[in-house]
């Protein structure tokens, strides 16, 4: 197996974890080779904390290059196209040829897609957009601080409603909460669809009682300094417009034959293996139907999961064993309340079944549900666990036990 090369393309949490698990598993001939446009990692789900206050962009932030001291050779390029009949990835850098390629680019963003997204609204899906919401929210004094959903699919169902929830715990802290009414305005029927309507309704519940209004099958056609204006023409003032911006797969990957009709990558569910010969996909770049005609949500601890699984699979064919490692679809997502405490929703989306509902006691009965999701709520943040990211040792320790919204790079909780 020496010299061959495992290419893996996106170095998120994804890639990431893909290229640090293939390290570890295959031999040390086999080269792994991580292609990423910017060598330091932005770790997504601490984003809504930099707004909040509770991280510094800088802690959240984590430099890519310490891979090279684990054997992962990364190539800080730009990914240009993918040939999957030349089994060559075409970067800034130059070709590259590949035994196996990985494909974890994730979702692009598109704000320009929705007009005056851009202009007039604060995207907290950059560290840079969610650390201006967080200074926008200090400055706030009075007037309507709307939460928008631009256009699905989008990475993270709870994102926006964490935001809804965190912006109300900081407007309350400010005590201006009164004079700032908070909204989220999004075209989804009710609050994280995947998970199921139960979950939705509880979800609703809390939000109302928190006094924020939720206002669903609501398009936003455009955004203005003024406010937004609503599918149908009702124009909503607001003085602040905080939100999710449109989504999109990367080019690429669009422009690539791997592209299903949506741009995202069609794959074996369980394998994530593509149609090309060698090639797998995992993460958000991927299109994975679940039961009820919707997708598996794009969020990193499914990203993790299915790296692991990849990894796997390349380590037993490269090694000449029979790949068993499946993906079930497991997953577990953490809604952030505000106040220092968070809900919790686990499952297997592969499973099908009824959710069930969110009253169970928060602590040690975090077990995944089987066939379903299940909620915990408003257990104390920090109580719940989770599994490993293998982000956070990019600083050199223990990324601890939560996944996702801590993210714990060492040496920077709370
Ligand atoms: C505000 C927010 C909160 C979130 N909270 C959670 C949470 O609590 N739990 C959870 O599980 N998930 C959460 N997520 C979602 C999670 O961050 C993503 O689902 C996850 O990052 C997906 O991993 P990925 O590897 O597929 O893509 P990414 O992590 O997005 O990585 C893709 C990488 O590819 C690189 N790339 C793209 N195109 C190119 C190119 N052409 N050339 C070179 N490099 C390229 C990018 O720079 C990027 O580094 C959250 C996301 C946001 C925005």
């Amino acid at each position: 197996m020496s010299d061959r090369a495992v290419v893996v393309l996106g170095g998120g949490i994804g890639g990431v974890v893909a290229a640090r698990r293939l390290r570890q598993r295959l031999d040390p001939g086999a080269r792994v080779v991580l292609v990423e446009r910017d060598p330091l990692l932005r770790f997504a789900p601490s984003f809504l904390w930099v707004m909040a206050g509770w991280r510094t962009p800088e802690g959240v932030t984590a430099d890519l290059r310490r891979l090279r001291r684990r054997g992962i050779e990364l190539v800080e390029a730009e990914v240009e196209g993918v040939d999957p009949d030349g089994r060559a990835v075409a970067t800034t850098a130059g070709p590259l040829a590949y035994d196996r390629l990985v494909v974890a680019l994730g979702a692009e963003l598109d704000p320009e897609a929705l007009p005056g997204f851009a202009e007039h609204a604060h995207s907290v899906y950059t560290l840079d957009g969610a650390a201006a919401a967080g200074r926008a929210l200090q400055g706030l004094d009075e007037g309507r601080v709307a939460v928008v959903v631009s256009s699905l699919p989008y990475k993270c169902p709870a994102a926006p409603w964490e935001a809804a929830f965190l912006a109300d715990a900081v407007l309350r802290r400010r005590g201006v909460r009164e004079r700032c009414p908070v909204d989220v305005y999004t075209p989804e029927p009710f609050p994280m669809p995947t998970a199921g309507p139960e979950l939705g309704a509880e979800l609703r519940a809390m939000l109302e009682g928190r006094g924020i209004g939720v206002h669903t099958e609501r398009s936003v056609q455009s955004i203005t300094g003024d406010g937004l204006l609503l599918a149908g023409g009702e124009q909503v003032p607001a003085a602040l417009t905080i939100g999710v911006p449109p989504h999109r797969a990367p080019r690429p990957v669009r422009d690539s034959s791997l592209a299903g009709p949506t741009g995202f990558v069609p794959v074996d569910p369980a394998t994530l293996a593509t149609d090309a010969e060698g090639v797998s996909a995992i993460g958000d770049v991927t299109a994975i139907p679940i039961a009820g005609g919707k997708m598996l949500p794009k969020a990193g601890v499914f990203a993790e999961g299915e790296a692991d699984v990849v990894a796997r699979r390349l380590a037993d064919e490269l090694h000449g064993r029979v790949p068993t490692a499946e993906f079930d679809g497991r997953g577990s997502c953490f809604v952030e309340l505000g106040g220092h405490r968070a809900a919790f929703a686990t499952g297997r989306f592969y499973g099908g079944g009824r959710p069930r509902g969110a009253d169970a006691p928060a602590g040690p009965a975090l077990a995944p549900g089987q066939g379903g999701v299940r909620a915990v709520l408003a257990a104390p943040l920090g109580r719940v666990t989770v599994g490993r990211t293998g982000i956070g040792d990019l600083r050199g320790g223990s990324p601890g036990a939560r996944p996702a919204r801590s993210g714990r790079l060492p040496g920077r909780s709370p």
